[in-house]
């Protein structure tokens, strides 16, 4: 940090912080806050070196001494040893760019406010003092009055589907308020309507009106549409609508016809094509491999174009909320190749990092995985699912839900989406390999299965702590299990958002007033001094990281503005931190990413407020201006449309009307979740790989 006294800092703290660190921040270690280690100064020291700051007429640089005399720069020599990317701008180098003008918030804890950030070559050059910064201005810096505005790190997105949003972003939008106006199905037929109207010219050509994010829990009559209520949107035209989840669809006669589903179809195997009461008459509701079966059928001829544009569309989405990095949260090796190619185009300007199918693509993966971007593109681990959602009551919980919505069992409480061999086996075949893996894990029971199986695999590869394991949204977890988590240094990337979403969804249907208060427990990774994140999961919600802050921090339900567990909700730093360094850590991205420290990624993400200033209740309001990726300007508020989604993205029927046919063909497998195996199928076949896996 420029002018930062020189910090000495001791060998027994920073030989904490290192325990702490391969023990993902573990327990008895008495930390001041929670708090990242700086991981140069934790390397340093392991390497057997002193770490410290100085001070020079060109700013602050951190140094590792060695007892034999050597001296090198600790965040060169880190980043030497980690595979990792670029080394320092040269001393003397000038600035391209310096904002300036308001408030920056760096995430540094040594220096949590600055007054200025230089950058040069995508790299952050100075940040500090203005009077310091400054001195890197040479005759050709662009200095940016930052008008008052709040600059933090660019948001490193701590789990999402990035294509999928592509396709969100490409429909009619059935979301409910606040992000669409879908609350009842008058009001879903006429959005669709009116989506048609607007479209009209493409829908024509193409024969196909569809739309994105209808949700049961957030219509009046709680159900799914029936062919008959998109009937009446559309008679002649095949109308067909995804539920929020990706897990399921509803579809219209026309549809349905289009598709070839009728009383004498069976039921795909993982799918289930529901039926009229009392009749074999398809009511245009479709699961999991039914559903796929479907949008197959009208989306396949898109190809892998399409694809490719799913892919820069969700790009775009995610940088218009300060996302400089996405993640490609359910991936395969078709998906990933899109993406390359896609990238290879220019057309993605964030950092996407992948994760295929940890039950499917082994080969794939271990051949892949990278911590270096190609062209913004990288294999970052695998990703694999245990169970379901708990909104829609398919997580794997060890009690039963509360009060389920639908004709559930006395005492039903879920199911798994793998065995409990496959699980073992693909947490141990990670932890041999060395590859990270992300699992998405929501009912208790899940939780206990994959414990047990990182219990087992670092019984056997007790460094397997070191490849920063990550459990996806543990929506319902106990108390012991997050304690379980951090002794066996799993990191919780949470989904706060499920506050605001479906909070009283939860007080009053899933899980109860009291085990419902406790969903996304913030509070209890805080109490353990644990690091974990937040996310999206991006199209179950939109990548709103204003929003994501706001649920972390308030944790308001939507509906009734119930606290949903108020001793859960965290500080606006912490939430951004969130965010940002731990979810940088999170991806193996910290000696690059989330935070503003010289030598770090340019990527910025440009607030309309301070999120540590304003009211809480007034987070979500703050808007993403501009989103910088190292040094370059991708998104700009003023040049996007206010209501950005729908109305600047070329629609996905206009896509449609500007590609030639092709034929699809699906395959079949088990469903699961996150978003959905279903989606995934989709995108192959688009991409031409048809047919089963
Ligand atoms: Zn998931
Ligand atoms: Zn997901």
């Amino acid at each position: 940090m420029v002018n930062s006294a020189t910090t000495g800092v001791s060998l027994g703290s920073l030989a904490a912080m290192a325990l702490a660190a391969t023990a993902g921040f573990a327990g008895s270690v008495a930390f001041a806050q929670v708090g990242l280690p700086n991981p140069a100064a934790v390397f340093c020291v392991e390497k057997g070196g002193q770490y410290q700051i100085e001070n020079h007429a060109t700013g602050a640089r951190s140094v590792c001494r060695f007892p034999d005399g050597r001296v090198v720069d600790a965040w060169d020599f880190f980043r030497q040893n980690q595979g990792a990317t670029k080394p320092n701008p040269p001393p003397g180098t000038k600035a391209e760019r310096i904002w300036t003008g308001g408030t920056i918030i760096t995430m540094d804890d040594g220096a949590m406010r600055a007054e200025a950030v230089a950058e040069a070559g995508g790299q952050i050059l100075a940040v500090g003092a203005r009077e310091e910064v400054m001195k890197t201005r040479g005759p050709n810096t662009e200095v940016i009055d930052l008008q008052g505005r709040t600059l933090v790190p660019g948001f490193v997105d701590a789990h999402g589907h990035m294509m999928m949003g592509g396709l969100q972003a490409l429909s009619a939008n059935l979301l409910a308020p606040p992000d669409g106006q879908v609350t009842d199905m008058a009001s879903l037929q006429e959005t669709l309507r009116s989506w048609a109207q607007a479209n009209a010219a493409s829908v024509a050509k193409v024969n196909l009106i569809i739309g994105f994010g209808y949700d049961p829990a957030t219509l009046k009559e709680q159900r799914h549409p029936t062919r008959e209520d998109l009937d009446a949107v559309s008679k002649d035209m095949p109308v067909v609508v995804v539920h929020q989840s990706g897990h399921l669809s509803a579809a219209n006669s026309r549809a349905l016809e289009a598709a070839g589903v009728t009383a004498a179809s069976k039921d795909p195997a993982g799918g289930v094509i529901r039926r009229r009461a009392g009749s074999q008459e398809p009511d245009g509701v479709l699961e999991e491999n039914a559903s796929s079966a479907v949008l197959l059928k009208l989306l396949g001829n898109l190809g892998p174009e399409g694809l490719k544009t799913f892919a820069r569309e969700g790009a775009k989405l995610w940088a218009s909320f300060g996302y400089t990095t996405a993640e490609e949260g359910r991936a395969s090796p078709v998906v990933t190749k899109v993406l390359q190619q896609a990238a290879a185009d220019g057309g993605i300007p964030v950092d996407v990092m992948v994760y295929p199918d940890i039950l499917i693509d082994r080969d794939f993966i271990k051949a892949n995985q990278s911590k270096t971007y190609v062209n913004r593109i990288r294999v970052a681990g695998a990703k694999l699912s245990l169970d379901g959602s708990p909104q829609g009551f398919t997580a794997w919980r060890d009690r039963p839900y509360y009060k389920p919505v639908g004709s559930y069992p006395p005492g039903y409480s879920g199911y798994p989406a793998t065995t409990s061999e496959q699980a073992f086996d693909a947490i141990r075949w990670a932890s041999e390999n060395g590859v990270q893996v992300l699992t998405h894990a929501n009912g208790e029971r899940a939780s206990d299965l994959l414990l047990a199986a990182h219990q087992a695999a670092q019984a056997r590869f007790p460094d397997a702590q070191q490849l920063r394991p990550v459990l996806i949204h543990g929506q319902f977890l106990r108390e012991d299990q997050l304690e379980n988590f951090r002794r066996l240094g799993v990191i919780p990337s949470f989904f706060p958002m499920h506050t605001f979403y479906w909070g009283d969804w939860h007080l009053d249907h899933t899980a109860g007033p009291v085990d419902g208060m406790n969903i996304s427990p913030t509070g209890w990774a805080m109490k353990r001094n644990m690091l974990f994140t937040s996310h999206h999961d991006a199209p179950v919600a939109f990548p709103n990281s204003m929003r994501v802050l706001d649920a972390t921090v308030t944790r308001r339900a939507r509906g009734s503005g119930r606290i949903v567990g108020p001793e859960h909700r965290v500080d606006p730093i912490t939430g951004l931190k969130a965010l940002t360094l731990w979810s940088a850590y999170a991806h193996h991205e910290e000696a690059m990413k989330g935070s503003l420290e010289p030598g770090k990624l340019a990527d910025f993400a440009i607030l309309s407020a301070d999120p540590t200033v304003v009211a809480p209740t007034a987070i979500a309001n703050i808007k993403v201006v501009e989103t910088v990726k190292e040094g370059q300007t991708i998104f700009r508020l003023d040049s996007a449309s206010p209501t950005r989604v729908s109305a600047q993205a070329p629609t996905i029927t206009a896509m449609f009307a500007s590609m030639g046919d092709g034929q699809g063909d699906h395959g079949h497998g088990p469903g699961d979740s996150c978003p959905s195996e279903a989606m995934l199928k989709v995108a192959e076949v688009m991409a031409g790989s048809a047919g089963p896996r």
